[in-house]
């Protein structure tokens, strides 16, 4: 095989371009050129507005020696195909029950779609709806403000991300392969092709819906079982000291309030960072936890078109996705201030999950065609910022933050003008930039909401912002709040081995302390299938 790094073209160029540079790289003829594949592809905006899209080519050939010969290149090497991710169950020891795994989110269904393909034919518990059902559940409250505390933005199938921009990217690093499997089974179940080589992959909430349904089509095909409604209240355990043991689960039917108990000898705990009340659960059983930093803020809104404008320099740009920005600053107090999760073409969400709390987010479809761009701007917060409650105190802290933002928009996402936030005064509604809020706003002071350092730190950061991005703290963006769930604010202590103290429970995911974002979210769920299947035998090869 042929890889081709550096590969450069203008960002407007058509596919016929990119084979034909492909056979002027080489040096060969179409008939020679077998395949191509794209295997990354990154765009350079370092000279706008003349941008290109800068290709990494793997190359199949008629004949590869006669290109070795002929061609000399730094950018051109010869070389074998990627390894590709491989899990294998050598486990030996018998299971007596199938394993639990808690939450659909990324997590939970990539474990879950690992172990079932090996025949350990798993069965995932989900507090929350199915994905259609819980569709219905979030469009309702964006409407009419009625919370289902099971059924939301937080909880259901899919997890967190289903109602997300679906970013795709990770920065965790992975010899293993098994980011590169993440996207492959996207792919497999309705992601674009494209998300497999893109520099920043993206799918929107639209084409995520449809992904988590067909994995979870998957999982039940290769004898897995998907229970909704199935909350996971308490935990029972077996045997004392080193030989404590999960020994199974008192589940809820959160429709029909009927409790049962579910044997077993395996609980994957991929419950995300918004169960506080299995958070508060573990702890009473005595799982091993501690409280972690995270970061919270607020969502700022600009036009998509001035983004565009600043990164491409062209507002229209046809060829082009709507322009994405990351930006960091340190305030006075020497705290860092960053954005988070930005959405091009995005609209902010009301992410509550609690009665009487009030949480914003962002989120896309694919076609990122909203008129505005979102993005978190966030402060990071330690323990020793929120006090010396236990594990569990930056819960609470969540938790105050999340009360002041529902009081201050009366249960409403409250908005400001970046204008009067600066000034610590009331909106009295937008100015030129109309906010694309999922679920009704209400003009408030954002600003209220926060401790003054909180408060100070995030005005310094938007203002640090315009300096490389003009225009980010323009008078009337629009800031909502509070940006409180960007990562967990717990973790829940594994060994390397990934189990927790209690034998037979490992935690996973966002919620476990472990992971933040989709993606890497999901390849944590792979790590513990792979130490399942380290251990224990599958399931359909007992006796
Ligand atoms: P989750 O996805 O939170 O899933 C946990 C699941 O466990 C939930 O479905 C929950 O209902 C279930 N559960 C919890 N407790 C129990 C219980 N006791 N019994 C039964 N079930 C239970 N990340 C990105 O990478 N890109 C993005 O663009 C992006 N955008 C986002 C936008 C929004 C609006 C939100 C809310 C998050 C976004 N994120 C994004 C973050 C991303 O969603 C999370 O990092 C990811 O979902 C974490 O995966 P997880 O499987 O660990 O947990």
């Amino acid at each position: 095989m042929i890889r081709i790094t550096q590969l450069k073209l203008s960002a407007a160029h058509t596919k016929e371009e990119l084979k034909d540079k492909i056979l002027k790289l080489l040096r060969i003829d179409g008939q020679a050129l077998l395949s191509y594949t794209i295997r990354k592809q990154s765009l350079d905006a370092r000279k706008k507005p003349d941008l290109y899209y800068v290709y990494t080519v793997d190359v199949h050939v008629s004949d590869e020696r006669s290109v070795k010969k002929r061609v000399r290149n730094n950018n051109i090497s010869f070389r074998g195909p990627d390894p590709e991710y491989v899990l294998k169950s050598e486990g030996e020891r018998p299971l007596a029950h199938r394993p639990v795994i808690i939450g659909t989110g990324p997590a939970g269904l990539f474990c879950g779609y690992e172990l079932a393909r090996l025949g350990y034919r798993p069965i995932l518990l989900e507090r929350g709806a199915d994905v259609d059902a819980r569709q219905e559940d979030v469009m309702r409250f964006w409407k009419d403000g009625k919370l289902d505390p099971h059924s939301n933005v937080q909880f259901g199938e899919g997890g967190a991300g289903t109602f997300s921009d679906g970013k795709l990217n990770t920065l965790v690093k992975d010899p293993e392969g098994r980011n590169a499997r993440v996207l492959r089974v996207f792919a497999e179940h309705g992601a674009p092709e494209a998300i497999l080589y893109e520099n920043k992959p993206h799918v929107g909430t639209d084409v995520l819906t449809g992904i988590v349904k067909n994995m979870r089509h998957s999982i039940e095909t290769m004898g897995g079982e998907v229970r909704f409604h199935s909350l996971v209240q308490d935990i029972r355990t077996a045997g004392e000291g080193l030989e404590k043991r999960i020994a199974g689960l008192a589940v809820e039917d959160t429709q029909t309030g009927e409790q049962y108990r579910l044997e077993t000898e395996i609980a994957v705990f991929a419950i995300g960072h918004s169960a506080r009340d299995t958070f508060e659960m573990l702890y009473r059983r005595g799982l091993s936890m501690e409280a972690k930093s995270f970061a919270v803020g607020v969502r700022i809104e600009h036009p998509q078109s001035m983004v565009d404008m600043v990164q491409y320099g062209n507002d229209h740009p046809d060829v082009l996705p709507p322009a994405s920005y990351k930006l960091t600053a340190k305030a006075s107090d020497g705290r860092g201030v960053y954005t988070f999760c930005m959405c091009p073409g995005g609209y902010v969400v009301n992410a509550s999950s609690e009665e009487g709390r009030l949480a914003v987010n962002g989120m896309s479809y694919q076609d990122r065609g909203g008129q505005n761009a979102n993005s978190a701007v966030i402060v990071t917060v330690s323990p020793e910022d929120y006090g010396a409650g236990g594990p569990l105190a930056g819960v609470e802290f969540q938790r105050k933050l999340e009360e002041a933002a529902f009081r201050a928009g009366e249960g409403k996402v409250p908005v400001q003008l970046f204008k009067d936030y600066r000034e610590d005064r009331p909106s009295a509604g937008e100015g030129t930039v109309a906010p694309q809020i999922k679920g009704a706003c209400c003009w408030t002071n954002v600003r209220s909401i926060f401790p003054t350092f909180l408060a100070r730190d995030i005005e310094e950061g938007i203002l640090a912002f315009e300096r490389k991005l003009p225009g980010y703290s323009r008078d009337d963006s629009v800031v909502s709040a509070v940006e409180s769930r960007t990562s967990s604010p717990v973790r829940l202590v594994r060994g390397a081995d990934m189990e927790s103290g209690l034998r037979g429970v490992y935690p996973c995911g966002e919620g476990a302390g472990y992971a933040g974002g989709i993606t890497s979210a999901a390849m944590d769920g792979m790590k513990a299938a792979e130490a399942i299947a380290k251990l224990y035998r599958p399931f359909d090869k007992h006796d």
